[in-house]
């Protein structure tokens, strides 16, 4: 077996036990091949191989499942600090609550630009060897206007999918309206080159209905596509807001009335659920069920960060989110392929069909259910990224 695949050529897995696609024309198929070509999936049949171009090379999947490399569309990669004392004290008891951002932004605000690239380098390692191939990084603990520019510029080394969260917390020692009229300013102004999404955390402690929507329309304005943090610890206008302005995701998605249900169904904007942030905050767990019966696009996605959810395992998630959500391990692992890249509006990752990247992980076990199944137990096998293997 290869380390990595030369330049060029074809490379045929064959043998694959269960092959999931996330594409719904054949969501997955049992005794499957698969060639890839210049990066991308050329060809998808059966196991034998019977009736495939020729291929260059092949990689024996010896009955083992085959599937996309996960989507995280929702991670804070790029901070400095540690707050294993405040996990700590809220597992003896302390609520959790938004103000705890404060802490992990006067780190950030002290570390040179090469620690903050190292630890979040290190953080996107550390998910692609658990089968993460596209990753969304926000910035959010600068809160100043050079010091989100440079979360920004470093969060682009590591991925394309780059979200300015100036709008994290207001910082101390400016007022919330100043504080916002920065965010819709100089800093957008500063940050929009580097960035590809705007988000704000609308929630209470943090920003409200009216200044959510401003801040989201003035980076749409700017070219932005909008996300939202929407009722991670109560209800709130934030899914309406998401809704009326096209937003591309509301994460959280915890605390929901009807009508926020009915607008997310209604609108085609995902819902993105971050069960580690439940699981590291001892909170109740979102309600997949009633999103996914109502007809609700639904994603995954781990919410990595140093405060409410220090996990970077999309397994994990997959695990909690059949386990503790109810959705069915199938459910899981499409939120967690196919529903991230919806979250991220990219039709070329979290589905193997002819013509997507070639972003796939191969399992120690013969079947996706197996994350769900053997929480906690390291099967991801063998992670390719465009075609090339890197795990
Ligand atoms: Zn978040």
């Amino acid at each position: 077996m290869t380390s990595d695949a030369p330049a060029g050529g074809a490379t045929l897995f064959e043998d694959i036990g269960l092959l999931y696609t996330a594409d719904p024309e054949r969501e997955e198929i049992a005794g499957a091949a698969l060639i890839v070509e210049d990066g991308v999936v050329a060809w998808i049949g059966p196991s034998s191989g019977q009736g495939a171009p020729a291929a260059d090379r092949r990689v024996g999947v010896a009955g083992r499942a085959v599937l996309p490399g996960f989507v995280d569309s929702h991670a804070h990669l790029v901070f400095a600090g540690d707050r294993t004392a405040e996990f700590a004290a809220r597992m003896e008891g302390l609520p959790y609550s938004a103000g705890g951002i404060r802490t992990t932004v006067a780190a950030t605000r002290e570390a040179a630009d090469a620690a903050l690239a190292a630890n979040a380098g290190a953080l996107v390692a550390e998910m692609l060897a658990q089968g993460t191939t596209t990753v969304e990084i926000k910035s959010g603990y600068g809160l100043t206007v050079e010091d989100e520019r440079r979360s920004l510029e470093i969060a682009g080394r590591f991925t394309a999918e780059t979200t300015y969260l100036g709008a994290h917390v207001v910082p101390p020692g400016v007022s919330a309206d100043e504080y916002v009229s920065m965010v819709t300013g100089p800093m957008l102004e500063a940050c929009a080159p580097y960035a590809r999404w705007v988000d704000v955390f609308c929630e209470r402690g943090a920003f409200d209905g009216d200044q959510s929507r401003e801040i989201l329309a003035a980076g749409i304005g700017a070219g932005l596509g909008a996300r939202i943090h929407a009722g991670q610890l109560g209800e709130g206008p934030g899914v309406r807001i998401a809704c009326e302005l096209g937003a591309a995701s509301a994460d959280h998605c915890t605390h929901l009335t009807d009508a926020d249900v009915a607008a997310l169904a209604d609108s085609g904007v995902v819902a993105t659920l971050l069960p580690g942030a439940e699981f590291s905050t001892r909170s109740p767990y979102p309600d997949a069920r009633r999103l996914l019966d109502a007809g609700v696009s639904v994603a995954l996605a781990t919410d990595c960060n140093p405060g409410s959810s220090f996990t970077s395992s999309m397994p994990f998630c997959v695990a909690l989110a059949v386990r503790e959500m109810r959705m069915s391990p199938k459910e899981a692992v499409r939120a967690a392929t196919a529903g991230g890249a919806l979250a991220l509006r990219r039709t070329d990752v979290g589905v193997l069909r002819v013509g997507a990247r070639a972003d796939l992980v191969i399992l120690s076990a013969p079947s996706y259910v197996h994350l769900a199944y053997r929480p906690g137990v390291p099967l991801v096998d063998q992670v390719w990224k465009d075609g090339v293997r890197v795990v």
